[in-house]
């Protein structure tokens, strides 16, 4: 290509897409990398000293740059955890502290918006449900990979809500390679890449070779398995030259408890097992530092503040920044003052309502505050099983004030306001495993709230019982919630999980009783309701589950699935105007969903709106719906329009998927009298009359 048609084709850039964003300096040119691999410990990595579990990859990264050795995270839960990494805010600050205290405020900046604004090309490659956008983490994102298949959300299927890193790296190199080579000063554009891997958390499931190699502990298999992918990606990327070049930074949101201290996962307690994570920082080639390892306490709220300032960007992002960079002790320059790195857990609190867990970590010390207050010296006790308080109440004491001046400091939130998440994205998260419900604001009878640890076989018992409900074993999980009722009368998740599993059973009045027995405890529990309204469904009793529905659309406005049981009530008792506007409101809220779309289209079809019909019932079949009454409507709209042959099609289909389908079979011998087909039509209509004897006759004039 000439010099001259090069530079008309940048012009034709330029004019397409407006001026390139304003540089300010060499740095902005650096790519970023920041890599979260979900559930990691840091005792996992070879880099941290475990020698049980290979991850050169990782590894290398550290040899080459920087590595936290006691780096913390705030909040042992997904969402919480990375909403901190992206704000460099506390909890207390967006909110965001449990599953169900909503998403991220209107308001609070995400890092990738500054990056944005300096010109970056951003993306972002997440790898489970449990980090949809819907959390507000896409902020400042062009591209928010979090595709997941709908249809197969549905089916509780947790294939289907996680991807494994083969496929995300996959995406993000595909994404990498087609991007223009260069931007429109002719330079090429830096990017700023957020890539979340998922695989380290349970269910453990490692591909072969690594099943095999780590039989008997397919937690350290996953990581292998992760850092195989990962070598991967810094392959690729050095082969385009972009690692050295690329600022990455590695690090997971949280541990995993493994059963120390009784807890399986996380999220219920706030020991090290589940909060010390590994923390690698890989700089670009032109910033120069000794490789290094930085042995004081460090918190994940310091990441984004670190990022901008390494890079030198000038951002009005760094207004909101509760952390602090920790670029000038990463280049080796100065060493800041000792800082108390903060942590909590509210899941024991908002989902069950029991007391919620707060604490402070020191470079010796680890207090956490409870009902029963812990206090752990970590140089002789790393393991925190030895409780100091009253060995020590002085220190205790001191950090303990230390934990109320931070939080107020950090709590002053006057942006934090509720924004409340979708039903299907904590449907989600309840198919990831959490017992993700809200608990009622005020605990009964003012008494004082119980102390995790002595709630924590409860709390397996729950877990396992909502376990066994998603394998569709109603009756075990039953049986376990048996044993737990008379211990744990105040517990509403109990009754709660007693009528699903009642519900699977289609028994409906027990159902009944117990979503009852929930709604008593806890009065505006979202999903007992809906729960009551579809037993009452069930029973075939429309008039009493409308208004609990109502109640629903009008409290959680975002609760879409009571819209659809609203139209379909509607449509049951053949309000057809009204069926119509409320599966209107639920298609065109969740436009994905196979069902709305197939009740819209019927909806239509009863209103006699024929060609508008055809929309939503061939959208409903494009997204992989399957069932004889769809097509049935599909041929009757199909028919009314004059389109008797493909009408004859539909039908064909919908009684190949349903023979015994007799009101198909009628429609089809109509469609064959209007196409002068009669063989074909008093064949159809002799079939129809052996189906329905009873209907034969009313309709038997037409085909003699
Ligand atoms: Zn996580």
């Amino acid at each position: 290509m000439s010099r001259l048609s090069q530079l008309a084709l940048v012009l034709t850039f330029i004019a397409a897409f407006g001026a390139p964003a304003p540089t300010c300096g060499r740095e902005n040119e650096t790519p970023v990398l920041l890599i979260t691999i979900d559930t990691l410990r840091a005792d996992r990595l070879g880099c941290y000293g475990a020698r049980q579990v290979r991850t050169p990859a990782m590894d290398a990264l550290a040899a080459q740059g920087v590595r936290f050795e006691r780096a913390l995270s705030h909040v042992p839960l997904t969402p919480p955890s990375h909403a901190v990494i992206l704000t460099g805010t506390y909890p207390m600050y967006t909110g965001v502290r449990e599953f169900t205290s909503g998403a991220l405020p209107q308001g609070v900046g995400v890092i990738a918006e500054a990056f944005q604004r300096h010109g970056y090309d951003t993306a972002a490659f997440v790898s489970s449900a449990a980090l949809e956008s819907s959390w507000g983490f896409s902020r400042g994102f062009q591209l928010y990979d979090d595709y997941f298949n709908a249809k197969q959300a549905n089916t509780g299927n947790p294939q289907a809500i996680e991807r494994r890193a083969e496929e995300t790296v996959r995406r993000l190199l595909t994404w990498l390679h087609s991007r223009p080579a260069t931007g429109g000063a002719g330079g090429e554009r830096p990017f700023f890449v957020w890539l979340h891997l998922y695989d380290p958390h349970y269910p453990y499931d490692p591909p072969e070779p690594f099943r095999s190699r780590y039989a008997g502990r397919l937690y350290d298999g996953e990581i292998a398995y992760v850092d195989h992918q990962l070598a991967r990606l810094f392959q690729d990327l050095r082969q385009r030259g972009l690692y050295n070049r690329s600022l990455i930074v590695l690090l997971s949101d949280h541990g995993e408890s493994l059963g120390e201290h009784g807890e399986d996962e996380h999220g219920f307690f706030i020991y090290d097992s589940t909060l010390h994570v590994p923390l690698i920082f890989k700089l670009p080639s032109g910033l120069v530092a000794a490789p290094r390892v930085i042995r004081r306490p460090v918190g994940l709220i310091d990441v984004a503040p670190t990022l901008l300032a390494l890079l030198h960007l000038v951002d009005p992002l760094s207004r909101q920044f509760q952390g602090i960079s920790l670029a000038p002790e990463l280049l080796g320059k100065a060493e800041p003052p000792p800082r108390p790195v903060y942590s909590e857990t509210f899941y024991p609190h908002d989902s069950f309502g029991w007391s919620e867990l707060r604490g402070i970590s020191t470079d010796r010390f680890k207090y956490i505050q409870a009902p029963r207050p812990e206090l752990y010296d970590l140089r002789g006790d790393p393991q925190e099983t030895h409780n100091l308080c009253d060995e020590l109440p002085s220190v205790a004491a001191g950090l303990r004030s230390q934990l109320e001046r931070l939080e107020k400091v950090y709590a002053a939130a006057p942006r934090a306001i509720r924004t409340p998440l979708p039903a299907e994205t904590v449907d989600k998260l309840r198919s990831l495993g959490y017992v993700a419900y809200s608990a009622p604001a005020a605990i009964a009878s003012g008494e004082p709230l119980a102390d995790p640890k002595d709630k924590l076989q409860v709390f397996q018992q729950v877990v396992r019982a909502q376990a066994l409900n998603e394998a569709r074993r109603p009756e075990e999980s039953n049986r376990l919630l048996a044993t737990l009722v008379s211990r744990e009368p105040h517990l509403f998740v109990i009754p709660f999980l007693q009528a699903e599993n009642f519900s699977q059973l289609h028994r409906w009045y027990e159902a009944e009783q117990s979503y009852r027995a929930c709604l008593r405890l806890n009065p505006h529990f979202e999903r007992a309701l809906m729960g009551l309204a579809r037993a009452y469904l069930a029973e075939g009793e429309p008039e009493k589950a409308r208004p609990l529905l109502e109640l629903v659309v009008r409290e959680f406005p975002r609760d879409i699935f009571a819209l659809y049981a609203l139209g379909r009530v509607a449509q049951r008792e053949g309000n057809h105007e009204q069926a119509y506007r409320y599966l209107l409101q639920a298609a065109e809220a969740m436009p994905y969903i196979p069902s709305f779309q197939e009740e819209l289209g019927i909806a239509l079809v009863d209103l006699a709106r024929f060609q508008e019909a055809l929309g939503p019932l061939l959208r409903a079949s494009q997204l992989g719906q399957e069932d004889a009454r769809l097509e049935h409507y599909l041929g009757t709209a199909l028919a009314n329009l004059g389109r008797f042959q493909e009408a004859v099609q539909c039908y064909q289909k919908a009684l190949k998927l349903e023979p015994k389908l007799a009101a198909a079979r009628l429609s089809l011998a109509f469609a064959y009298l209007n196409l002068h087909e009669p063989d074909n039509a008093r064949r159809e209509f002799q079939a129809f009359c052996q189906q329905s004897p009873a209907q034969c006759s009313r309709y038997r004039k037409s085909f003699e």
